[in-house]
């Protein structure tokens, strides 16, 4: 399976990742989804979505305009969401919408930051747990949160659940939060037809529903790789798009030292921290909990959730 896999999360892509090509919607890095994502324009009724695999043969004609309707899809979200696209300049992104009474904002983000809630002064901080749960590894961690007086939201993969569905209630029981991280955590879901994205967002969600405490309220990208259809997907099924704002890289192992001191560095009040619960050997991330917990708790720091 591919979870864990090296590559995992990484925020701007790797050397070895497949380039995107013209011919499927591009897939855009959480980091820079937020301002790529945003302006969508009031328009016309909406055409139906670009996909690879027509629903069903039609008329020749019908096909021809399809196809032309299609390529300027295409040629819109590649062109919006490029790198050098003069829109991320002439069209500034509008400022973060608040979020409503549902806890929705208007145009679907992917949050990377917690949202301030008052209270001057006070620093939070939220940890998010990927690709779990793992019976070796999601008590670890779950103990360590315990014993530092910490919550945090587990971003759990479908084919995982199914493996350990009784960790699901060890998680929920110890106060955490769940998250969907997709059923198969498959990188390329944003190339995907528009049933089997839905169907792998909101996976969790069914699969959790009957047990106490899972209210699944966020869905996270499996790699961070966005599109504008996975944003409204899961925006529109009241799962908040879910980023992160520090990265210490846990899943490719760095050492314990690196993964405490990257998070040290880069602390501040509201940020959304990405680790890992699954996908490989979970030791040095449970070592650096070890240290890091009591170190933001000493610099004041309260565990919130997204
Ligand atoms: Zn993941």
């Amino acid at each position: 399976m591919r979870v864990g896999t090296p590559g995992d999360e990484t925020a701007d892509g790797g050397p070895d990742r497949p380039v995107a090509t013209r011919s499927v919607p591009r897939r855009i890095p959480a980091s820079r989804a937020t301002v790529e994502v945003l302006p969508r324009r009031p328009a016309p009724p909406r055409p139906p979505r670009p996909r690879r695999e027509p629903a069903f043969p039609s008329h020749p004609a019908l096909t021809r305009t399809s196809a032309v309707v299609t390529a300027l899809l295409f040629g819109m979200i590649t062109f919006v969401s490029a790198p050098d696209s003069p829109f991320r300049t002439a069209t500034p992104p509008p400022p973060p919408v608040a979020p409503a009474a549902t806890g929705m904002a208007a145009v679907p983000q992917v949050v990377t930051e917690v949202r301030r809630l008052g209270t001057a002064g006070a620093r939070t901080i939220a940890l998010t747990f990927d690709d779990g749960p793992d019976p070796t590894w999601t008590p670890k961690i779950l103990d360590v949160l315990a014993r530092n007086g910490a919550v945090a939201t587990f971003c759990m993969v479908g084919t995982q659940v199914e493996r350990h569905p009784e960790l699901v209630a060890q998680v929920t029981g110890a106060g955490m939060r769940l998250c969907s991280h997709s059923r198969t955590h498959d990188e390329s879901l944003a190339t995907r037809p528009e049933p089997a994205m839905v169907a792998e967002i909101t996976d969790i969600r069914d699969r959790t529903a009957g047990v106490p405490g899972a209210d699944v309220r966020y869905f996270r990208a499996p790699g961070g790789f966005w599109s504008p259809a996975m944003l409204g997907d899961a925006a529109s099924r009241d799962l908040q798009p879910l980023g992160w704002s520090i990265d210490p890289r846990d899943w490719n192992r760095p050492g314990a030292d690196a993964v405490v001191t990257t998070v040290q560095k880069n602390a501040h009040d509201g940020a959304i921290v990405l680790l890992h619960d699954g996908g490989g050997n979970r030791a040095q991330t449970v070592a650096a909990l070890e240290r890091l917990l009591p170190w933001l708790t000493s610099q004041g720091y309260t565990y919130v959730f997204p």
